[in-house]
């Protein structure tokens, strides 16, 4: 079973990395650990992590830091629409996304909406989907109540 990530599990990542374990270092994986249910992009997580330290914070070493924990395998990112990427912790990263093309709205739908989608595209072609890394487009409940014109 996978474990809790916490930021003491990133940073321990980090330093298993060979990073050196900085306050901005440390403050990039506070801020990760903290965000399980949002979708935060580099720059979100530049601006929390500046404004908890207070120090002064490279933006390289923000995506630096991303990079190396992506590595690490804890965390990972989904492309939403045409916008940066957005982060998650691997242990919370088994969703898909939905966006709507109309007023850009994204809804999360759990992995197991779409296993039998994944399921057939794996029997008919051997493809293993992996649903959770871009978002699929359309119109929400509200916008295809709206019409399209
Ligand atoms: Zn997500
Ligand atoms: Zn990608
Ligand atoms: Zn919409």
């Amino acid at each position: 079973m996978p474990v809790h990530i916490t930021a003491a599990t990133l940073i321990e990542a980090l330093g298993a990395e060979g990073y050196r374990i900085t306050n901005a270092r440390r403050a990039v994986c506070e801020v990760i650990a903290a965000a399980h249910e949002e979708h935060l992009t580099a720059a979100d997580i530049y601006d929390r992590a500046r404004a908890q330290t207070g120090a002064r914070l490279d933006r390289s070493t923000v995506y630096r830091t991303l990079e190396a924990l992506e590595d690490s395998g804890l965390l990972s990112h989904s492309h939403l629409g045409h916008g940066p990427s957005v982060y998650h912790l691997t242990e919370d990263s088994g969703h898909q996304h939905l966006i709507c093309l109309r007023c850009g709205e994204t809804f999360t739908l759990p992995e197991e909406e779409t296993s039998s989608l994944a399921d057939a595209i794996a029997r008919s072609t051997g493809f293993i989907l992996d649903a959770s890394h871009f978002a699929l487009s359309g119109l929400c409940a509200g916008c295809a109540r709206a019409g399209t014109t």
